[in-house]
């Protein structure tokens, strides 16, 4: 075994404290990573770190108060710099993606008297298609074509048809961990007059990515993929919408000055943070953000990539183990593999590698329906998902218990 055996990043669950359920090793997070990723070792010692510390955020004079609205404050920043945010970008603090992506849906503005379009792929998770579907200037759902070069070309005669505002794309797909390039996507949508939002929940924990890099215009991402606990995510962008956005939330901490007749909105961020900051979840995705940003360069992508391509490998040795693709030519996929066993409930095998085995994966539609039911999936299918903490054994062990279900004739 190569050095890639070892986890990436210690997270939570592993080493000494695997859990055991009835004497058998369990992997339920770290093939599930595509779901909810473990937390990092060090994730967890930081909120230990500061559990006993907190108070109210933005609202005290007391020493605690301020050393609260501090931690907050630094950890929009280092949030907001692993993404690598410009100078005049501004990060929102959300509960998760879907928030970050209905937040924006709520900041698309009116374009020579019209409300703002969106453009959006069949191919996208429900939380990069529905708020845009709901919001007021709506959306146009696009069928993906069978590769990359034919999507593209989709996308860009349907942009030179209409004019669209924001055009609203995964950064790496929850069912296949495909994506369009970036560039090419950033320079189509940009020669038509539209910005670009990237769904990075299952890009951001998994690549190095840079808006001020790419040109991407929006990302928004969550922190419980993102190897810190739930209830905190972000987004980042460009400050002009979000500063003329309608509010996310009503409520205090959102408004420079009421009165019993009017109210007077502030600017983004706190325009969009109403109510009480979520400063333990933030300064947890913020230390979570910093180890990522550590690891030499190379190094997150090296070892997703091996582990992806042993759970490939190891599938398609399979008889009757049939792969999800939505492009035949993607590249640099992440470590998101779903797949279909012959004339096997989804369900059923998931429950047998749960209750036999010990491994967590996920099984259903994924929140993808327009994707799965176009690529024939619409019974659903098994998704296994790869992280800093996972391992090849890991990986193996998953194999080995399809070999057997297969075998067996389950
Ligand atoms: N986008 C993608 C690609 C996802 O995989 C998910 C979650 O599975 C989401 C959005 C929604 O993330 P959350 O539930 O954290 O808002």
């Amino acid at each position: 075994m190569n050095d890639f055996a070892a986890p990436c990043l210690p997270v939570v669950g592993s080493d000494t404290l695997v859990p055991l359920v009835d004497g058998r090793q369990v992997t339920y997070a770290n093939l599930d990573c595509a779901a909810s990723a473990p937390a990092l070792t060090v994730v967890a010692d930081r909120v230990n770190q500061i559990l006993p510390l907190y108070a109210s955020v933005h609202r005290g004079a007391g020493y605690l108060s301020q050393v609260s609205t501090a931690l907050y404050e630094e950890s929009r920043q280092t949030i907001g710099r692993f993404v690598g945010a410009r100078g005049d970008d501004v990060t929102i603090i959300t509960r998760n993606t879907t928030d970050s992506l209905n937040l924006l849906a709520g900041c698309v503005p009116a374009e020579h008297g019209k409300p703002g379009k969106v453009l959006v792929l069949d191919v996208e998770h429900h939380a990069n298609l529905l708020p845009w579907k709901a919001a007021v200037g709506g959306a146009t759902v696009l069928y993906g074509g069978a590769s990359v070069a034919e999507t593209l070309d989709l996308l860009r005669t349907e942009l030179a048809r209409e004019s669209y505002s924001l055009v609203a794309a995964t950064g790496a797909s929850n069912v296949t961990g495909e994506s369009l390039p970036v560039a090419d996507l950033v320079a189509i949508a940009h020669a038509a007059g539209a910005r670009v939002v990237l769904d990075g929940a299952q890009l951001v924990p998994h690549r190095r990515f840079s808006l001020e890099e790419t040109g991407v215009d929006y990302v928004a991402f969550s922190g419980h993929k993102t190897y810190a606990p739930f209830g905190a995510g972000a987004l980042v962008g460009r400050r002009d919408w979000l500063d003329q956005g309608t509010p996310y939330l009503a409520g205090g901490g959102a408004v420079r000055q009421v009165t019993v007749d009017e109210v007077f909105w502030t600017n983004a961020p706190a325009r969009h943070e109403a109510g009480s900051p979520n400063v333990i979840g933030a300064a947890a995705l913020a230390s979570a953000c910093e180890a990522l940003a550590a690891l030499p360069e190379g190094a997150l992508e090296a070892h997703e990539n091996l582990l992806r391509a042993r759970l490939v490998e190891g599938l398609e040795s399979i008889d009757g183990i049939r792969i999800v693709r939505a492009w035949e030519d993607a590249v640099n996929p992440v470590g998101v593999v779903t797949f279909a066993v012959r004339d096997c409930d989804p369900g059923l095998v998931a429950a047998y590698l749960s209750a036999e085995h010990g491994i967590g994966v996920r099984d259903g539609r994924f929140c993808a329906h327009p994707l799965l039911n176009r690529l024939g999936f619409d019974s659903g299918a098994i998704r296994a998902s790869v992280g800093v903490g996972t391992t090849i054994a890991e990986v193996d062990r998953l194999i080995h218990a399809l070999r057997v279900w297969v075998a067996e004739g389950v």
